[in-house]
C-alpha cells in the first residue's frame, strides 16, 4: 500500500467521539499545577489501554511525568509527542459540552492536545501499522508558573532517551509554524533607602533621594532603548521589547517614599545566551545614574532562552505536509512571542521542536473553551506528521 492511500486510511479512522469524551474525561479531573497526580494516573490508564508500556515518573511530589512508546523497527528516527496535564491555578464553571465546544479548565491549554497526542496513538496501535521510528509520548505537569518551572520537562530531556531526535509540542500555533522564538526576561526592579518617610521640603535639602523618581527614570531608559531596539527587526520575530508591567511607589502627593519598583519582560531575539540578557538589562539599569544613598537591587529571571529551528529540517516538513494533507492549506512559517516548550526542548535537549495546537483561543482566560474540530484536525495532523517523519515498513 502506498503512502497516501495507507494516510487516507489512517485518517479516517480518527474518531470524534472518542476526542471529545477523553478531551472532557481529562478536563473533569482538577489538576492545578502542583497537584496532577489523578489527572495523570487517568491519562497512563487510558495509554495502558492502547496496549502501550506507561511509565509514570514521581520524580516531584504532585507533578508526575510519563513516557510512553510506540516502537518502531529501529530503522529510522524517533519523534516525540510532548505535552502538559496541569492547568493554571484559576476558577472555572464546571466542564461542559455544548455544541461542538468542549468548556472547562485546561480544554485549551492543553488536554485537548494531550487527547489528540492519545488518539494519534491509538489508530497507529489499532492499525496495526508497522513503523520505521517510534513515536514517543511524552507528558509533564509543572509547566505553568508560578507554581511550575518547567522542572518535569527538564528532567526528562535530562534522562536522554525521550528527546532524542525530533518534537512536537501539541500546543500553541494552529495555523503557522513558528521556527524561531523569542526568549523572555523577568525582570523586578526594587529601589529603597534607608530612614522614614519624609516631606518633600525636609527630604531635598538634607539630600535625601526618592526612590520613586529613580525609578521613573530607569523606565524612561527602558523604553528609550526600546525604541533604539526597534530598529532592528527580525523578519519572522519582530524587534526585541522592553515591556512596563507595574510601577509602585508612594502613598501621597509630596511624601518622598522609602521603597519603589517596577517589573516587566525583556524578550529578546533566539541568538543570546542567558550571560547576554544579563548584561542587557544591567547595562540600562546601569546606564541611569543612582544618586548616593539609594540601593537598587534587580532581580531577573528566565522564562526560557529564544530558539531558532532549521526551517529545513525534516521534522518543519513533515508537519507542512501532514498539516497541507488533511486540510488542503499551506502551513506558513512563522516567529513565536512567547515562550513555551518548544524553547526549552531546543535549547536545552538540542533537538528540533514544533508545537501544533487544537486551535484554541482562551488559554488562562476566566471562560476556557476548545472547538471538537481543531481537536479532530490537531489528531490528523500528528498522525500524517508521525507517518511522514517515522516512516513505514
Ligand atoms: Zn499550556
Amino acid at each position: 500500500m502506498d503512502t497516501d492511500r495507507l494516510l487516507t486510511d489512517l485518517l479516517a479512522r480518527v474518531d470524534p467521539d472518542r476526542l471529545r469524551a477523553l478531551t472532557l474525561d481529562l478536563v473533569r479531573i482538577p489538576s492545578p499545577t502542583g497537584d496532577s497526580d489523578a489527572v495523570t494516573a487517568r491519562y497512563a490508564e487510558v495509554v495502558r489501554g492502547l496496549g502501550l508500556k506507561v511509565e509514570v515518573l514521581h520524580d516531584f511530589p504532585g507533578g508526575p511525568s510519563t513516557v510512553a512508546r510506540v516502537p518502531g523497527d529501529g530503522s529510522a528516527r524517533a519523534l516525540t509527542l510532548d505535552g502538559h496535564l496541569d492547568t493554571i491555578h484559576a476558577p472555572h464553571a464546571a466542564p461542559r459540552v455544548e455544541g461542538d465546544r468542549i468548556y472547562g479548565r485546561g480544554a485549551g491549554d492543553m488536554k485537548s492536545g494531550i487527547a489528540a497526542m492519545v488518539e494519534a496513538a491509538r489508530v497507529l496501535v489499532e492499525s496495526g501499522v508497522r513503523l520505521s521510528g517510534s513515536l514517543i509520548l511524552a507528558t509533564h505537569s509543572l509547566h505553568e508558573a508560578p507554581v511550575g518551572h518547567m522542572e518535569g520537562l527538564k528532567a526528562l530531556i535530562a534522562r536522554g532517551d525521550v528527546f532524542t531526535d525530533a518534537a512536537l509540542v501539541a500546543e500553541s500555533a494552529s495555523d503557522a509554524l513558528p521556527v524561531r522564538g523569542k526568549g523572555q526576561a523577568l525582570m523586578e526592579l526594587e529601589v529603597t533607602r534607608p530612614g522614614e518617610v519624609l516631606h518633600e521640603n525636609t527630604a531635598r535639602p538634607q539630600g535625601v533621594p526618592n526612590p520613586l523618581e529613580h525609578v521613573a527614570r530607569v523606565a524612561a531608559r527602558m523604553l528609550a532603548r526600546g525604541e533604539e531596539l526597534a530598529a532592528a527587526e527580525d523578519p519572522l520575530l519582530g524587534p526585541e521589547t522592553y515591556f512596563l508591567g507595574q510601577i509602585h511607589g508612594g502613598d501621597f502627593y509630596n511624601r518622598v517614599p522609602v521603597r519603589a519598583a517596577l517589573n516587566g519582560t525583556y524578550r529578546y531575539g533566539p541568538d543570546k545566551t542567558w550571560a547576554d540578557v544579563e548584561a542587557e538589562v544591567r547595562g540600562v539599569i546601569d546606564g541611569v545614574e543612582r544618586p548616593a544613598g539609594l540601593d537598587v537591587n534587580l532581580r531577573l529571571l528566565s522564562n526560557g532562552l529564544g530558539y531558532a529551528v532549521d526551517p529545513e529540517a525534516p521534522i518543519v516538513g513533515a508537519l507542512q505536509g501532514a498539516y497541507e494533507r488533511v486540510t488542503g492549506r499551506a502551513l506558513p512559517l512563522c516567529g513565536a512571542l512567547s515562550v513555551c516548550d518548544v524553547n526549552v526542548i531546543v535549547r536545552e535537549a538540542g533537538i528540533p521542536a514544533v508545537a501544533h495546537g487544537t486551535g484554541s483561543t482562551t488559554a488562562h482566560a476566566d471562560v476556557e473553551w476548545v472547538e471538537l474540530a481543531g481537536i479532530v484536525r490537531a489528531a490528523r495532523v500528528y498522525l500524517a506528521t508521525a507517518v511522514r517523519y517515522l516512516g513505514v515498513t
